[in-house]
């Protein structure tokens, strides 16, 4: 055996395992032992190969050990160990050890960009990417995906524009990233640029390229567009791709349809269908409010397909369930999880409890929660309001106030001429604040002409009462919208992203704005879509 036989042979005990299957893993101690024994530590190849075994297999302590034996490490072995401790999310040792690399590589830093990145600090990526000397394409792709892994889309697609602007040519790694950040900014004309540029320079549109262009037109709620993709120009698709189209769907209200493709997804029969879809595909039902449906679906998730049962599915059956009025079923579902129901599952049901003004279910409901997030308490706020008991409208208030819960403030987005505006419910900030607040004063004289009357119950006792008219007319969605008006070309549609729930008086706003103004308006909020036109909403007021 020589050092090229036996490095082949560290390798494969590498290869063939992840970190968690443990039989081959235990194969490199003993590797390790016959590689002291007979002295291949003389070969810096073989030891770098030690290094990256253990790293790769999630045993970094031990890969550091082989590294301090080393009497002279190499940049491969200060590479390789510093992006050990990247995979493993240990920032520490990487920066200490990158402190010591007599001459750091763009590997080295990419390392550690790719390490902060993954430990979820990506200022200090972002620091670490602006000192490089020089950049390549790697540090380039690590840190935008760094950005839009790490819910920064705007930050991923400036960087995209100024990579760009340096002359780097992106790759099929980059431009992923870059539509995963469209998607999820709603950048729709920015996302429509990365599809000609793939055009343009004929770049083929594997599974995953095609798989992000779909979802970003599903999530920017430009539908036909991700259909046409999805349908035209895809001939490869893997279960990812049906996912992305049939959640796609389900979001922006075609419930019909997504069931139409789940089924032409099992009448295919070329993939199998994963939790995923079945996220999409009770979400479907759930919009739709297809109670059979749902009930039938949900039962073939592990009975028909042997897919494993998980929370996303319980909450879209109990959100049916409860916005259907079968509180007490839904409530029987929740008894029956076999896992903890988190916020999401009991703020469903406590939706329908406000929906169907079931006040009794709702308190008991809000104690068995073991309430941090606002959201529920505002829900129960709202429907104490609702049935105009006021005495617990101010008991809800005094418990978050104790606590110490404050309301998420509402976000808007919007993407006007390539760059993404942000409003905040209330901020003035916005260089245009005086033209959209004087947009808003016009919009509502020509809603009042039609009749309009705020809904304030909504907002009760979030704020004080003197402030409650005018903070409706500050919600982040109303500033986006203005904003829209004045700025979008006339026949454009305005397409909004908001990181809440739809409040009922700017649900109406935007019917009305849509009617008065002649206007395509496309809201997603944080369940789902709203395409609002000539008055009328997708939703058809049930959200
Ligand atoms: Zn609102
Ligand atoms: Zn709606």
């Amino acid at each position: 055996m020589n050092q090229h036989t036996f490095l082949a042979l560290v390798k494969n005990a590498a290869a063939a395992v992840s970190p968690s299957a443990s039989a081959s893993s235990r194969r490199l101690p003993s590797l390790h032992a016959i590689y002291t024994k007979l002295g291949f530590h003389a070969y810096a190849r073989v030891t770098n190969g030690f290094i990256q075994a253990y790293c790769a297999t999630g045993r970094v302590t031990d890969a550091r050990r082989v590294f301090d034996e080393m009497p002279r490490p190499d940049t491969v072995s200060f590479n390789s160990m510093i992006h050990g401790y990247a995979l493993a999310g240990d920032v520490r040792s990487a920066c200490h050890l990158f402190d010591h690399v007599p001459a750091p590589t763009p590997v080295t830093w990419t390392s550690m960009v790719t390490g902060f990145c993954r430990a979820g600090d990506v200022e200090s990526a972002r620091r670490v990417f602006e000192e490089m000397p020089e950049r390549d394409l790697v540090s380039w792709n690590a840190m935008i995906s760094g950005h839009a892994g790490n819910r920064q889309p705007v930050e991923a697609l400036c960087l995209f524009g100024r990579m760009m602007e340096e002359g780097f040519a992106p790759n099929r790694g980059t431009l992923v990233s870059a539509l995963s950040a469209c998607a999820s900014a709603g950048a729709l004309e920015t996302g429509k640029w990365v599809h000609a540029f793939v055009e343009r320079r004929r770049l083929r549109w594997d599974v995953f390229l095609g798989t992000a262009l779909v979802d970003m037109y599903a999530k920017c709620g430009a539908v036909d567009l991700a259909l046409d993709v999805f349908t035209t120009r895809l001939k490869a698709r893997n279960t990812c791709t049906w996912n992305a189209m049939i959640n796609g769907l389900a979001m922006n209200g075609y419930s019909a349809k997504a069931l139409d493709l789940f089924r032409q997804m099992e009448l295919d029969g070329a993939v199998a269908p994963d939790e995923v879809t079945f996220v999409g595909v009770l979400l479907a039902c759930s919009h739709g409010g297809y109670v059979d449906a749902g009930r039938e679906h949900f039962s073939m998730i592990y009975n028909k397909y042997g897919v494993r049962l998980i929370l996303e599915h319980y909450a879209c059956m109990v959100d049916l369930l409860s916005r259907s009025g079968h509180l007490q079923e839904a409530r029987k579902l929740i008894a029956e999880m076999p896992m903890k129901p988190d916020a999401v599952v009991w703020r469903a049901l406590l939706g329908g409890c406000r929906l169907h003004r079931n006040v009794k279910m709702a308190e008991t409901v809000i104690t068995e929660m073991e309430a941090t997030c606002s959201g529920d308490h505002v829900l129960l706020s709202n429907l104490y309001a609702a049935v105009g008991r006021w005495n617990g409208v101010e008991d809800v208030r005094r418990t978050m106030r104790s606590k110490g819960i404050e309301k998420v403030p509402g976000c808007s987005s919007i993407e006007m001429d390539g760059s993404i505006h942000e409003f905040i419910s209330g901020d003035k900030s916005h260089p245009s604040y005086d033209d959209i607040h004087g947009k808003l004063v016009e919009i509502g004289g020509r809603m009042q002409q039609q009749g309009y009357v705020k809904d304030t119950a909504e907002v009760f006792y979030d704020i004080e009462d003197e402030e409650k008219e005018q903070a409706l007319g500050h919600h982040s969605e109303k500033l986006a919208i203005a904003f829209g008006l004045i700025g979008a070309p006339p026949d454009a549609t305005i397409r909004i992203v908001k990181n809440l729930r739809f409040c009922m008086d700017c649900h109406k706003f935007a019917k009305l704005v849509s009617e008065i103004y002649h206007r395509e308006i496309v809201v997603r909020d944080r369940a789902r879509f709203h395409h609002f036109r000539g008055g009328i909403c997708s939703c058809n007021d049930f959200w």
